[in-house]
């Protein structure tokens, strides 16, 4: 089973894709922390896309396909996969299906902009990646004995362009599911991510399971 976990910045993806990981024992690609593992390892990609990162757009779509196509390879991974971040563009998810990988199951990942934009600004990252929010940081920071920071490009200005390019590029993108889905190549489910995470959790399994069976 290979799942794409689509949706908005700010809608909940990592967070979802870490719960799913565990419980499926699915392994997944984040195409955002591979992109800032590059960033704090200062290589030449790192130093090449930063500025892109840090203003909100996207990285062009023949460098990411080809950053993704060589994680995949040198993985050695085709199957139990979750892509996060991937696909963004509709070009994105053509080379899908060029690079070879079997897509089961498209989860849209769906909240309000207000939602978006109030999970986005209390983000806070730990150095393992794991992700909290300033709500609810009082009650987990004791168990957590790294220094939490907060994304570079998780502030209002670029939080704004980052959806707006997600809004730009989404339409194309769930018309092209919507097409597999209706032909049964694919399933596509839309899940309503204005709950709280165990709710989200909770629905997001019982499709799973279901699809497992
Ligand atoms: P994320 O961690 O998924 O929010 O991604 C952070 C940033 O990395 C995005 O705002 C983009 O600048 C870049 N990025 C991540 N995934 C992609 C992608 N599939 N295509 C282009 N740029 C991407």
């Amino acid at each position: 089973m290979n799942i794409v976990l689509f949706g908005a910045p700010g809608v909940g993806k990592g967070t979802q894709a870490k719960f799913i990981s565990k419980k499926y024992n699915i392994k997944i690609i984040s195409t955002g922390n591979i992109l800032r593992n590059e960033i704090n390892k200062n290589t030449i990609l790192g130093k090449n896309i930063s500025n892109v990162i840090n203003s909100g757009k996207l990285i062009n779509d023949k460098l990411i396909t080809k950053i993704i196509k060589k994680y995949i390879l040198k993985k050695n991974i085709k199957n139990r996969i979750l892509l996060d971040g991937f696909p963004r563009t509709i070009n994105q998810a053509y080379s899908i299906d060029n690079i070879g990988l079997n897509i089961t199951c498209v989860l849209e990942l769906i909240a309000p902009h207000n939602t978006l934009i109030e999970r986005i600004i209390g983000r806070r990252i730990d150095l393992s990646g794991k992700i909290y929010h300033i709500k609810n940081i009082k009650k987990k920071i004791n168990n957590s004995k790294n220094k939490l920071i907060i994304r570079t490009d998780d502030n209002i200005k670029t939080a704004k362009k980052r959806i707006k390019t997600y809004l730009k590029n989404q339409k194309q993108i769930i018309d092209f599911y919507n097409k597999k889905s209706i032909n049964k190549e694919i399933k596509f489910y839309k899940i309503n991510c204005n709950k709280t995470i165990k709710e989200i959790n909770k629905n997001i399994s019982k499709i799973l399971d279901n699809l497992k069976k």
